[in-house]
This record gives structure tokens, C-alpha cells and sequence, in this order.
């Protein structure tokens, strides 16, 4: 015995009913997009049973002409949207219908910030389609039946988004979903042919099958007697005649020019789900050896999952304009993933899986090709003279680009092309924190492109290493992000010039330092061997050597880590994860030219020297990496100091 004939009442799954809340009201300033959100499930749903028509084509039923009707009865206030495609079985309405932003929802509610624009781009983000039909109902009706099944077996679902929805079996004889609206009192405006029209223009031109609507009916060309004839006609309910109202044709395949901005921006929102605009897309058909077109798309926001690497990601893949899937990830590398768009190939077979798309060889170089197209929509953006569309896709994006040089060998120096640095020359622009921007100010003989790795963009402006290059006048790279140290290991060189790591190994520059400064600093280590043995001999357990640098010029002495060695960021990244690291120590060095230094190498009092030489490690390890060894005993030192100096 069945229990399921009966209507059932179900709760929606966690936070359900605060979440339609506040859906509701952050898109209140853009109701209609329901019509379109509506749609686009029916056109997926088109899409879905033509895939499965390729192996089964029962499942037509003897109807294959796919398409969506939109009617409305505005005496009853009501808008249906029904489709002829896959429909959903009891299980998949629970499944689909009765959780609200699936696995989301507690972050999406932990990051809405009460500012209505701003939210109501969130909520496009987590998926909550279906449920925007409450902006305008207050009660959504679905009737749907899934391909293949008994005309006894449809689903009817029903909920006036609240806590619950009823679910019962019903009979539906053809297959597919009607969603029914029955609108708010005050949103009866919407049952209306022109303004419905209108939205379905608007919003779903791009819908590659016929979205149809009643005819409507020319009442001029009509005389009395006619008119008559017509009312009579209605009111014996004969077929009611439909046209499309909008273009259905596929978008991609039509030529770039006839299509326009506002169209491949609706279609960025179907294809992403997303409700905001994209920032950039590129668009184009290739022929020749291999056959396709490509829509790619740029999104504007990150997605809340970007750094989840188990998230969804990649093209939606059709083959001869025919959809096969969603989430096609082999026809772009990783830290691209967040392109968004379709691919429509004509070399790719029309029952592949996602097994054999990975073993193509025709994917291989397709994923080559869109790779570049993708770097090259990224270049012509960072190009862009006005505005800041580029600023704000490195600021979203940025951090999932730098994963490319590891990744993308043979693209390196082009991915490497699109990143921002801050630099010590400050209040440069977006374009002037490019590579190739500094490269353009290198000063005459130097070499190689310097930079440093910090914790905080602070911490790297205040660094004491990049005193000798302020002296110089010469321009440092910033680096903070935690990404940095890992990204620099893979980047040896941009534009023919080495990278160097201004606190790595012995300063080096070059050209830069002409022969007197050389003479100088080997007079200097001379004079000071005796120095430099001292303080060994009281850090030997701290650090792995003392030696003589000129890249101070205000601070007595720094730490540099050996040219080798893992930096202090990277191996913060690797204790976090859980690996062990193997121990390394700093080398600690001298300046020269420093009083403290000076006074330092006059200090007789074995205490006091090991003392002073306890404390500038100290300072040194701070200015570092913001860290102490041992505080208590800096502390302790330094009170013994402060006292003396009060005596
Ligand atoms: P999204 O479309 O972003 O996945 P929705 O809330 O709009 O989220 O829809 C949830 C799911 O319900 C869809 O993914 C789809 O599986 C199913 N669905 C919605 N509308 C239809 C429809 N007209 N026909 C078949 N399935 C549908």
C-alpha cells in the first residue's frame, strides 16, 4: 500500500523560511527576473531530455519539438510555465525543490551584508532559481512528470513559501513541468500578454528554443460580425494558437555582430546562474582542422566556492549544438576556473562521457587553444584604458591566477603578464603594477627584478631589507599574499631578467653598485672579522652565519634567509598543513656603518656584549617576521639595559 497518493506535507530543509525572506525582499527592485529564472530551468530541462533522447529516443513520446509556453489567466491572476523536456520524478521534486540553496545556505546567510544590492547578488550565486517565483506568489504549483514515466505517475507540488510544501502523486498526460504562480494581490500586473512579452524579450531572446505565447489577436483588422465569431470560438475553447516570442536560436551560433551586449549578458546569467553581469566575455568560431565555437565569460564576483577545489567548475559542453553537460572541467586548466561560457564542438561525439573527454586528444588541444583565449580576454581587459574592470577582476581572481606558473609552464610569461604588484614606488596605477611596467622604470644596469616576500604589505614596506634600495632609488616588488613565497619558486625570470629575493642569499647588484662601494664593503668585512666572530660565538645555536651587509642603511642589522632555504611565509603554509619542515636558521647581518656597531665592537664587558647582541637579533627577528624566540628573555635583557641607562 501506498501512502504517497495522499498530499504530504514536508518541511523545507534549514533556514528555509529565512532565506525566501530575505530573497524576497533583496530582489524586490528587480521582480521580474523571476520569468527569466523560471525559463532558464525549463530550457536546461530541454536540454537534459534531448541528451538522453540521443540513447533513448522513446523518451520523446512522439513529440520532439522542445519548447516553452507561457500563459496567464488574469481573472484568476495566475502565470503558468510549462516545458515539454525531462521533468522530475517524486524523488528529484523533494530533492531539488524541497532544499533551498542546497549546500550553501549557512554560509550564504553568514555572509549577507543587509545591503540589498549587494545581496541580491549574492542570492544568484547559491542557486535559488526556482524559489525567486516567490518574489511575485504567494503560492507556486508544479506539476511535473518525468520522461519515460506513466501519465499516473506526475508529481504535483505545492507551497506558499513558508516553512513547508505538500507533495502528492497526480496525472499529468504529456511530460514535462508547469510551474503555476498564483501572484500577490499587488502583482497582478504581471498576468498580462504585452508586459509579459516584454520580460520574455528582454530576458530570454537568447533561449535556443521557442519560448511561445498565446497569438495575439490583430482586433482591427476584424469587423463586428467577425469579433463575434471569435468570442464564440474562445468560449468553445478551440486550440489556442501560440507564436514565439522570442529568438530561439542558440546564441553562440550566431555571428558576434548580430548579437548584442545586453543579449550576451542575459546569457552569461543563464549558462552561470549567476545574477550579476559579467565583467568581459569573448566569443568565437573556429575552423579548420578541429570544428567549434566558444562563448567564455568573465565573471564579476568570486564565486563562494572558489577555493573549493571540489566545486563545480568548467564550460557547459554541447556537441553539434546538442547539450551534453554541465561542468565540462577538461577544456580548462585549474586556476581558470573561474571562466565561465559554453563550448560547442563538432569533432567530439555525440555519447562521450566525461571518462573519454578526459583521454581526447581533441580535447587537449581544444583546451590549449581556449587556455590562450582565455589569457588573451584576460590581457585585452588589463589593457583597457577607463575604468577599473581589471583592478576588480585581480582583486577577485587575482590569487587563483598566481596558481597558473606552477600549473601552465608553457603559458608562464603570458599568465605572469597579468599580475598586479604593489612596488615601493607607490600610487602607481592597476597598469603600473604590472611586470612589465617595472621592468619599463628599471634603472640603467640593473638587472634583475627585486622583490620581497612578507607577511603584510606593512611589514614589506618597513622591511630593513629594502633600505640599501631606497638609497638607491631603486624599485622593490611588494609581495604579502599568502600565495607569494610558493608563486616565486616557480617564477625564475619574466621578460629575460631574473627575479631576486632582496632577503635571500648575499645582496647582489650588480651594475648597480659601482667599484668604490665595492672597495668599501671589503674593507669593511676586514675590519670588522673581529666583530663577526664574536657574535657568532654568542648566536651559534640561533644562526647558521654572521656576516658584513651593505643593504642596511638605518637598521644595525637584519636576518636573510640562505639562498636555498625555505622563507618564513612557506614554511608557515607547510606547518599549517601539517607537514613537518625541516629546521633552517637565518643569517644574521651586520651594518657596518651602524653606531651600535661601532660601539658594539668597542665593548669589552662580555655580559653587555652578549646582552646588545641578544637584543638586535631580537629586533631583527621581529622585523622580520613579527616573532620572538624567546621574549622572555629579550624582555629581561632589555629592562637590564634601561635600568643602566637610568642610573
Ligand atoms: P538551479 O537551476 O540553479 O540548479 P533552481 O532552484 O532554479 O536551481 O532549480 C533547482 C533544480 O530543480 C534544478 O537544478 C533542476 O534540477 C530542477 N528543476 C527546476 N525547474 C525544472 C524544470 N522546469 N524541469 C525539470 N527540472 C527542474
Amino acid at each position: 500500500m501506498s501512502t504517497e497518493t495522499q498530499a504530504e506535507t514536508r518541511g523545507f530543509e534549514t533556514e528555509a523560511k529565512q532565506l525566501l525572506h530575505l530573497m524576497i525582499h533583496s530582489l524586490y527592485s528587480n521582480k521580474e527576473i523571476f520569468l527569466r529564472e523560471l525559463i532558464s530551468n525549463a530550457s536546461d530541462a530541454a536540454d537534459k531530455l534531448r541528451f538522453e533522447g540521443l540513447s533513448s529516443p522513446e523518451l520523446f513520446e512522439n513529440d520532439s519539438d522542445l519548447r516553452i509556453n507561457i500563459d496567464f489567466d488574469s481573472d484568476k491572476n495566475t502565470i503558468s510555465i510549462s516545458d515539454n523536456g525531462i521533468g522530475m520524478t517524486r524523488d528529484e521534486v523533494i530533492s531539488h525543490l524541497g532544499t533551498i540553496a542546497k549546500s550553501g545556505t549557512a554560509q550564504f546567510l553568514e555572509s549577507l551584508t543587509g545591503d540589498q544590492q549587494k545581496d541580491s547578488q549574492l542570492i544568484g550565486q547559491f542557486g535559488v532559481g526556482f524559489y525567486s517565483a516567490f518574489i511575485v506568489a504567494d503560492e507556486v504549483e508544479v506539476l511535473t512528470r518525468k520522461a519515460g514515466t506513466e501519465v499516473s505517475e506526475a508529481t504535483l507540488w505545492r507551497s506558499k513559501g513558508e516553512a513547508d510544501y505538500s507533495i502528492e502523486i497526480a496525472e499529468k498526460s504529456t511530460r514535462g513541468t508547469v510551474v503555476t504562480l498564483h501572484l500577490k494581490n499587488d502583482e497582478s500586473g504581471f498576468a498580462e500578454a504585452y508586459r509579459l512579452r516584454g520580460i520574455v524579450k528582454k530576458y530570454a531572446d537568447h533561449i535556443s528554443i521557442p519560448v511561445m505565447m498565446e497569438k495575439q489577436e490583430v482586433p482591427t483588422t476584424l469587423d463586428e460580425n467577425e469579433k463575434d465569431q471569435t468570442k464564440d470560438a474562445e468560449e468553445k475553447d478551440v486550440a489556442t494558437e501560440y507564436e514565439a516570442v522570442n529568438d530561439a536560436k542558440a546564441l553562440w551560433t550566431k555571428p558576434r555582430k548580430d548579437v548584442k551586449a545586453n543579449e550576451y549578458k542575459e546569457f552569461y546569467k543563464h549558462v552561470s546562474h549567476d545574477f550579476e553581469d559579467p565583467l568581459n566575455w569573448s566569443h568565437n568560431k573556429v575552423e579548420g582542422k578541429l570544428e567549434y565555437t566558444s562563448l567564455l565569460y568573465l565573471p564579476s564576483r568570486a564565486p563562494y566556492d572558489l577555493w573549493n577545489r571540489d566545486a563545480a567548475r568548467g564550460l557547459k559542453l554541447f556537441v553539434q549544438r546538442v547539450f551534453i553537460m554541465d561542468d565540462a572541467e577538461q577544456f580548462l586548466p585549474l586556476y581558470l576556473r573561474f571562466i565561465k561560457g559554453v563550448v560547442d564542438s563538432n569533432d567530439i561525439s555525440l555519447n562521450v562521457s566525461r571518462e573519454i573527454l578526459q583521454k581526447d586528444p581533441v580535447v587537449d588541444s581544444m583546451r590549449a587553444a581556449l587556455t590562450k583565449r582565455a589569457l588573451d580576454m584576460l590581457g585585452k581587459l588589463s589593457k583597457k584604458k577607463n575604468g577599473d574592470d581589471y583592478a576588480n577582476f585581480w582583486k577577485e581572481f587575482g590569487q587563483v591566477l598566481k596558481e597558473g606558473p606552477a600549473e601552465d609552464f608553457v603559458n608562464k610569461e603570458k599568465i605572469a603578464k597579468l599580475f598586479r604588484f604593489t612596488t615601493t614606488k607607490s600610487d602607481v596605477g592597476n597598469e603600473d603594477q604590472s611586470l612589465e611596467a617595472y621592468v619599463s622604470r628599471m634603472k640603467e644596469g640593473q638587472e634583475k627584478i627585486f622583490y620581497i616576500v612578507s607577511e603584510s604589505e606593512a611589514a614589506a614596506r618597513t622591511s630593513p631589507h629594502l633600505e640599501i634600495f631606497k638609497k638607491k632609488g631603486i624599485e622593490v616588488v611588494l609581495m604579502h599574499e599568502r600565495i607569494d613565497e610558493w608563486l616565486m619558486s616557480h617564477m625564475q625570470e619574466f621578460d629575460g631578467k631574473k627575479f631576486q629575493d632582496v632577503s635571500r642569499g648575499e645582496l647582489d647588484l650588480g651594475k648597480l653598485d659601482d667599484e668604490e662601494d665595492k672597495k668599501l664593503q671589503e674593507k669593511n668585512e676586514k675590519e670588522l672579522e673581529g666583530l663577526v666572530k664574536r657574535i657568532q660565538k654568542c648566536l651559534s645555536e640561533k644562526v647558521k652565519e654572521v656576516r658584513v651587509t651593505h643593504r642596511l642603511t638605518d637598521s644595525p642589522a637584519c636576518l636573510a634567509v640562505d639562498e636555498h632555504d625555505m622563507g618564513s611565509q612557506m614554511r608557515k603554509i607547510m606547518e599549517a598543513s601539517g607537514q613537518t619542515v625541516p629546521e633552517t636558521k637565518p643569517i644574521f647581518e651586520i651594518n657596518p656603518d651602524h653606531p651600535l656597531m661601532v660601539k658594539l665592537d668597542t665593548e669589552s664587558d662580555e655580559d653587555r656584549f652578549s646582552d646588545l647582541v641578544a637584543i638586535l637579533f631580537g629586533q631583527a627577528s621581529i622585523a622580520d617576521n613579527g616573532q620572538l624566540d624567546d621574549p622572555g628573555d629579550f624582555s629581561a635583557r632589555l629592562n637590564k639595559l634601561l635600568l643602566e641607562l637610568s642610573n
